[in-house]
C-alpha cells in the first residue's frame, strides 16, 4: 500500500483538468503531479494518499518530454496561478483542446467536434487586470501577492509574466505607502485592518490605467489612508493613470469587491476599444482580461451567429462588449446583466457610440428574459456568455420552449458548457463544433464558443 513520503516512479499518460500530469505506478496506482507532461517518466514523492488516487511532487524527471521548456516566469513555481510555463505554447494549446474533449466525455455519444484551440496573440503581458490580496508575510512585512494554493498565506508578487510590467511598480508604490504610514492590511480571521486588495486595470489599446484599493473603511479616507500623498506618488510613477478609486468592502466575506466605489482622482471609467468600438469600464464591471484574444473570440461568435435578425437577446452582457456589435445584425437587441455598475457602463457605451436599437436590463438572465418573452418580445437568436457556473436550467428550458433559430454559447468553463449543451441538444438543438479559444495562456483555463441551431 502506498503511503505519504514514498518515492515512486511513474509514467505520465494524461493531463488533469487543472494541468497536472496523471500517471500510474507499476502497481497501477494513479498519481497526480503538477508540471509533468505526457510521456515523461519521473521519480515522484507522494504527498497525500486517498482511496484510489495520490498526489505527489517531482523529485527527478528521468525522461523529459521534447515539449518541455524552461519557465519564462521567475515565480511560476511558488505562485501556482500558471500551470503551463514548463511546455511549448503549441503543446499548451494541444493540451487545452484535449481538456475540452475530456469535459465533453460525460455527454455520451452526442459529442460535437472539438476544434484545435485558437492561440492567443500574446502569451506574456496579456492580462489587463490584477487583483492582489494585501497582508503580512511571515516576518510581519506588508506584502501583496497570490495566495499559496489552499492556504491564506500570501506569496509576494515580485514578478508576473502574464500581466503588464507596470502593474508591479504600481503595486510596489502602494505597498511602500502602506508601510510608511503603517496602514494595516485587512485580516479575515479578526475582521480587522484596512486594506484588503489592490486593483489595477489597463486598457490594451489606450494604455489608460485605473488603480483601486479595496478597503474596510467607511469614512476618514484622507486621514487614515493619506490619499493625497498616495495620489501624488502614483501620478509621478505613471502619467497614464487616469483613475484612482476606493472600493468600500466592510463585510466579513471572501467576496472581493464591495458595492460602493469612490473616485479619488480622475475619471470614474477606464476607456478601451474592442474591434473598433470604444468602451468605458468602471471598476466593478467585468471586462475580458485578454483583450486581443477576446476580440478574436467575439468576431468568431458574431460570424457563427450570422446576420439579419429581428430580435436578439445578449444574456450576461456585461458592459455591452458583444451587445453593441449585435446592433448591426438585428432590428432590436436586448442585453441582460445582473451587475448594476456594468449595466450603467453598457448604457453609457451605447449612447457614446450613438447606437439606437439596443436596450439594457439590469437583473438576472433567468428572471428577466422570461419577462420579455411574456410581453411578446421573442428573440430569433440568443447569445449566452454566463459565468463559470453556467446557465440556470430554467433559462435553458425557456429557450427550448421559445426555440430561437440560433444560440451562440460562449463559456469560460468547459464542464458547465458540456452540461448545458447536453440539455440543449437533448431538447431540440444541434451543435457541430466547439471552438476553444486560449484566453488565458499559461493557466489551465480555456474559453470556448459554439453555435447551436434548431434541429
Ligand atoms: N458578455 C460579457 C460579460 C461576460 S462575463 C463580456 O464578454 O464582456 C459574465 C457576466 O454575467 C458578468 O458580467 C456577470 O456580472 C454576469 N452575471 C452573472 N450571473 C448572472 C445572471 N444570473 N444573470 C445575468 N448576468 C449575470
Amino acid at each position: 500500500m502506498m503511503k505519504k513520503n514514498d518515492i515512486v516512479t511513474i509514467t505520465i499518460t494524461d493531463i488533469s483538468h487543472n494541468g497536472s500530469g496523471i500517471g500510474k505506478t507499476e502497481e497501477g496506482f494513479v498519481v497526480f503531479v503538477p508540471e509533468l507532461l505526457i510521456g515523461e517518466i519521473a521519480q515522484v514523492k507522494i504527498l497525500k494518499v486517498l482511496k484510489n488516487i495520490a498526489y505527489g511532487k517531482t523529485v527527478k524527471i528521468l525522461t523529459p518530454s521534447v515539449k518541455r521548456t524552461v519557465p519564462a516566469c521567475q515565480v511560476a513555481k511558488q505562485c501556482g496561478g500558471c500551470v503551463f510555463h514548463h511546455t511549448t505554447y503549441q503543446n499548451e494549446c494541444d493540451i487545452k483542446q484535449q481538456l475540452v474533449k475530456n469535459a465533453f466525455r460525460p455527454m455520451g455519444e452526442n459529442i460535437p467536434e472539438i476544434a484545435s484551440a485558437h492561440p492567443s496573440p500574446k502569451q506574456e503581458a496579456y492580462r489587463n487586470k490584477m487583483l492582489l490580496p494585501v497582508g503580512y508575510d511571515k516576518d510581519g512585512n506588508i506584502v501583496a501577492g497570490f495566495y499559496r494554493a489552499r492556504t491564506h498565506e500570501i506569496i509576494p508578487c515580485s514578478a508576473c509574466s502574464i500581466t503588464y510590467p507596470e502593474f508591479l511598480s504600481i503595486t510596489e508604490c502602494i505597498l511602500s505607502h502602506l508601510r510608511k504610514h503603517r496602514i494595516a492590511p485587512y485580516t479575515e480571521e479578526k475582521h480587522s485592518g484596512i486594506v484588503r486588495h489592490i486593483f489595477i486595470r489597463r486598457g490594451e489599446h489606450t494604455g489608460e490605467i485605473m488603480v483601486g484599493l479595496v478597503v474596510n473603511l467607511k469614512k476618514n479616507y484622507e486621514s487614515v489612508l493619506h490619499t493625497k500623498e498616495l495620489i501624488e506618488q502614483l501620478l509621478l510613477l505613471h502619467y497614464n493613470i487616469i483613475s484612482i478609486a476606493l472600493n468600500i468592502n466592510t463585510k466579513k466575506t471572501n467576496v472581493i469587491l464591495g458595492e460602493e466605489t469612490i473616485t479619488l482622482h480622475g475619471k470614474k471609467y477606464l476607456t478601451d476599444t474592442m474591434n473598433g468600438i470604444s468602451f468605458g469600464i468602471s471598476l466593478p464591471s467585468f471586462y475580458q482580461v485578454n483583450t486581443l484574444q477576446a476580440e478574436q473570440l467575439y468576431l468568431k461568435a458574431l460570424s457563427l451567429l450570422g446576420d439579419n435578425y429581428e430580435t436578439v437577446f445578449d444574456l450576461y452582457c456585461g458592459i455591452g462588449t458583444i451587445t453593441l456589435n449585435l446592433a448591426r445584425k438585428a432590428k432590436k437587441v436586448y442585453g441582460i446583466e445582473s451587475c448594476a455598475p456594468a449595466v450603467e457602463d453598457a448604457k453609457m457605451n451605447r449612447d457614446a457610440n450613438g447606437i439606437g436599437n439596443v436596450e439594457f436590463i439590469c437583473g438576472t438572465a433567468e428572471e428577466e428574459a422570461p419577462k420579455l418573452v411574456k410581453q411578446g418580445i421573442v428573440p430569433d437568436a440568443v447569445v449566452l456568455d454566463p459565468p463559470r457556473s453556467g446557465c440556470e436550467e430554467s433559462l435553458l428550458e425557456m429557450l427550448c420552449d421559445i426555440k430561437p433559430k440560433k444560440i451562440v454559447y460562449i463559456s469560460c468553463n468547459p464542464a458547465t458548457l458540456a452540461r448545458d449543451m447536453k440539455y440543449l441538444t437533448d431538447n431540440g438543438y444541434h451543435a457541430d463544433t466547439v471552438y476553444p479559444f486560449d484566453l488565458f495562456p499559461r493557466t489551465f483555463h480555456c474559453e470556448c464558443v459554439t453555435l447551436l441551431t434548431q434541429k
